[in-house]
């Protein structure tokens, strides 16, 4: 008897977005990370170790490593002009500050979820954690938190999916990162105003509030000798700022209804999922779905759409390895 075929909510979101994405990212992953994915993933694994009650020390150790190993080699995934290395230090300055402040809050312990089979056909790989009642937990980071974000995230599949399938609430937990502008990320989690002649005395922009007025200037904890994550958390959390930036949502499970539609159209999906992976070999035999190459992100597959061969050899590009077949995608 065939093994259920093995879906997650990033399986449906890519294969929704272009078919030919979906064939690709089965088979492939790209060697490189986009600079904000590889802060999710450091930034997860730093969240579990820390609920687990690791020393915080040793978390910011593996995480800033983790971050520092891959921007490092194979690189970060970054358009032309921009200098990796200050970007990487803003990000593991980031981590440090992310996971220092997130370790002075409560943090509920949890654990990755198993997978659930459905209809002895599909298994759903959850890309949540769960805690001790057995409540999902999904961290997100956001340039900026408003309606759109959260709309735009409670009606993911990344939430419906886990919720329906697990039928228990989830909590959302927003942290705003900020953008990237000119190489850098502006975010009071690396970057603040630093006072031209007060020694240490610096100060965290508001958001929407005017530019500080008379002897400011920009400061970034990574390249300070002044500052260290401790006291500039401090420093945050004397402004408030971790209660503007971090917001938490909890979204309940649906009716019985709607949880059994639900997983009709998740096996609906993995059904057509199966049949498009058996039915092509190629996937540049399939056409492009232009819309989704450079939205939210430029996708990955981007080389292969659009370098000069048609017939690709994915392997030969010596940016993608294969990806395993359990390998799940937050
Ligand atoms: S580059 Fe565009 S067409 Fe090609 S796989 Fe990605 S989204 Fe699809």
């Amino acid at each position: 008897m065939a093994l259920p075929f093995l879906v997650s909510a990033a399986d449906i979101v890519t294969f929704q977005a272009c078919r030919r994405r979906y064939l690709y990212s089965r088979k492939w992953r790209a060697l490189r990370w986009l600079p904000k994915l590889l802060l999710d993933a450091c930034l997860r694994q730093g969240i579990i170790d820390l609920g687990q009650g690791k020393p915080l020390a040793d978390v910011i150790s593996s995480a800033t490593t983790r971050f520092y190993g891959a921007a490092s080699s194979p690189g970060l995934d970054l358009p032309p002009g921009i200098d990796p290395y200050k970007l990487a230090i803003d990000h593991i300055a980031c981590l440090e500050t992310l996971l220092t402040t997130l370790s002075r809050r409560p943090l509920a312990t949890t654990i990755p979820v198993k997978s659930k089979v459905l209809f002895s056909e599909a298994e759903w790989a959850f890309t949540s954690y769960q805690d001790a009642n057995g409540e999902l937990h999904r961290t997100i980071t956001v340039s900026d938190y408003g309606e759109d974000t959260l709309t735009r995230e409670m009606h993911s599949w990344y939430v419906v999916g886990d919720i329906c399938v697990a039928k228990k609430p989830m909590h959302l937990h927003f942290i705003e990162i900020g953008q990237i502008r000119d190489g850098r990320r502006h975010t009071p989690w690396c970057k603040a105003m630093e006072h031209a002649f007060i020694a240490k005395r610096i100060k965290f922009q508001n958001k929407g509030a005017k530019p500080l007025q008379g002897n400011w200037k920009s400061v970034w904890l990574s390249e300070s000798s002044v500052w260290k994550a401790e006291d500039w958390c401090d420093v945050l959390f004397h402004e408030d700022v971790p209660d503007t930036l971090m917001h938490d949502v909890v979204i309940e499970v649906p009716s019985k209804e709607r949880v059994a539609d639900t997983l009709q159209q998740i096996l609906i999906e993995a059904r057509s999922m199966q049949e498009w992976e058996q039915a092509v070999q190629n996937p540049n035999l399939v056409p492009m779905t232009r819309a989704a190459c450079d939205f939210p992100y430029t996708c990955s597959f981007v080389p292969c759409c659009y370098g000069p061969q048609v017939d690709v050899d994915v392997a030969g590009l010596g940016i993608y390895k294969p990806r395993l077949p359990t390998t799940i995608v937050p």
